[in-house]
């Protein structure tokens, strides 16, 4: 019927967490289906979206999953993280305060999700860097000193978000194989 079966090798499951409105939605979006919706509440209630990619000669499917408006404090359930293999802590450079509750996020990561996790610091709509308000170095160092990935991505412009879920599912592949 015009689908063809695929051998997947791999699911990966890999969580979005941030504060509310950093843009984690228009992130898997762009990365699953190379679209930024306008209208962002089309998004709502959706739990995960999945891709298809090759690497290294196998088929790896990413789970993505995508929090529905539960970003209060400790409302993101532990069955939510349960499975993950990636994780993507997201903060808009234009608002210090979702930059300052990253620390929180990677602690209630740690506490649920298992150790060996990869994790990338992300910092959406790099496309406003005149109303910036977290400065790169200050991201960049915080995620050396907890052994993070990092990465400034733009949903909008299609910036780096291939490569930030890239680089996650590469290291992911790397550590299981
Ligand atoms: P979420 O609550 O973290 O899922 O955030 P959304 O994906 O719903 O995005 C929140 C708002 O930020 C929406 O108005 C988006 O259009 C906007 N947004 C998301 N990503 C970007 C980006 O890269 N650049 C800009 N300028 N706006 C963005
Ligand atoms: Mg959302």
């Amino acid at each position: 019927y015009g689908e063809f079966s695929q051998k997947i090798d791999y699911v990966f499951k890999i969580v979005l967490i941030g504060d509310s409105a950093v843009g984690k939605s228009q992130l898997l979006t762009r990365f699953a289906r190379n679209e930024f919706n306008l209208d962002s509440k089309a998004t709502i209630g959706v739990e995960f979206q999945t891709k298809t990619l090759v690497i290294d000669h196998k088929t790896v499917k990413a789970q993505i999953w995508d929090t529905a408006g539960q970003e209060r404090y400790r409302a993101v359930t532990s069955a939510y993280y349960r499975g993950s293999l990636g994780a993507m802590i997201v903060y808009d450079i234009t608002k210090r305060q979702s930059f300052d509750h990253v620390a929180r996020w990677l602690d209630e990561l740690r506490s649920h999700a298992d150790k060996n996790i990869v994790i990338m610091l992300v910092g959406n709509k790099s496309d406003l860097g005149s109303l910036r308000a977290v400065p790169t170095d200050d991201a960049k160092e915080f995620a050396q000193r907890e052994n993070l990935f990092f990465m400034e991505t733009s949903a909008l412009e299609a910036t780096n978000v291939e490569t930030a879920f890239l680089t996650i599912l590469t290291e992911i592949y790397r550590i299981i194989s």
